[in-house]
């Protein structure tokens, strides 16, 4: 005999002894999930990344659930805590300080320790800014690597940009305002000026804003201006080749498909003009001729 389908209600009723990643707004309150709130106002108890931020949140909705705080720094004590508490049947809700959980936070070591425990682990998605960045970047998103941060440590930075070199398919990295500068000047050492870069700004808030252009382009305007607000970069996947090989290759092109290369990169007409005529060692002007003429 069949079994009568769950119910919505049956569906979303709080499970004992199950940790809940629930993706938290990364800057726009309005894209939390109804379920969001529904599981928030009911588990147990609520672990945070940062409790501050998460008692605000949960305060704007009127909820209040007992929290701990589980972060980079006290996920060693925090987690077999957090693990008791699930396997003596308490339910807990984990956030973190934006977005999904466990990207480029503490909570994919949380989910390795449940899931050795056999407790399960469910999902509430929503906001991540990597991939809100991706589809924004007008970069190609049929294959993506997401990098997270680049470390800081000169030695693994190294090796991790010179892993980058050979990354032939669209990249997202999340960095912060301050070191902006310093990443822009190593992709640009390490990928090339010329590679199309967007930089994804204050995603879902007031100054939400796409800079669609070159590493060049995005290290000029950030000379004058200081980097302010929330950065995800999404960068294109080069060919696989040394840059040089990969400029020479691109200067071979026809003019109107080196300047659609450009285009379709998501630069403007003009700036992809300016882009591949630099490449081509020409003025850009005479490109610009060369290519609105039949
Ligand atoms: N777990 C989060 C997620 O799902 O996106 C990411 C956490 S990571 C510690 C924080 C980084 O995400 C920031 O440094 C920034 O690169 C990126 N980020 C978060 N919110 C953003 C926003 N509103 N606009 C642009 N980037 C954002």
């Amino acid at each position: 005999m069949s079994r009568k389908p769950f119910s919505t209600e049956e569906k979303n009723a709080i499970q004992g002894g199950t940790l809940y990643l629930v993706a938290t707004p990364i800057g726009n309150l309005s894209d939390l999930s109804e379920r969001a709130v529904k599981v928030l106002s009911e588990v147990d108890f609520v672990a945070a990344e940062d409790t501050r931020n998460t008692g605000k949140l949960l305060s704007c909705l009127g909820i209040s659930r007992p929290m701990v705080s589980y972060y980079e720094h006290n996920k060693k004590e925090r987690g077999p805590q957090i693990v008791e508490r699930l396997l003596a049947g308490e339910s807990c809700a984990l956030c973190s300080d934006a977005g999904t959980p466990a990207i480029s936070d503490p909570g994919a070591d949380l989910v390795a320790l449940c899931a050795e425990k056999s407790i399960p682990v469910t999902s509430v998605p929503g906001c991540c800014a990597a991939i809100t960045a991706l589809t924004l970047s007008g970069l190609p998103t049929a294959r993506f690597a997401f990098e997270g941060f680049l470390p800081v440590d000169n030695r693994n930075r190294r090796q991790r940009l010179d892993a980058l070199k050979k990354q032939t398919v669209t990249m997202i990295l999340y960095e912060a305002p301050h070191k902006l500068r310093a990443t822009l000047g190593d992709l640009a050492a390490t990928l090339g000026e010329m590679r199309p870069i967007a930089l994804c700004r204050e995603l879902t808030k007031r100054n939400e804003e796409i800079f669609r252009t070159t590493v060049s382009g995005a290290l000029a305007r950030y000379e004058g201006e200081d980097p302010r607000g929330e950065y995800v970069l999404i960068v294109g996947g080069g060919e696989g080749l040394p840059e040089s090989d990969e400029t020479a290759a691109r200067a071979a092109l026809p003019p109107a498909e080196h300047v659609a290369y450009y285009e379709k990169a998501g630069l403007s007409r003009m700036d992809a003009i300016k882009a591949a005529a630099k490449e081509r060692g020409m003025p850009k002007n005479e490109l610009y001729r060369l290519v609105n003429t039949k």
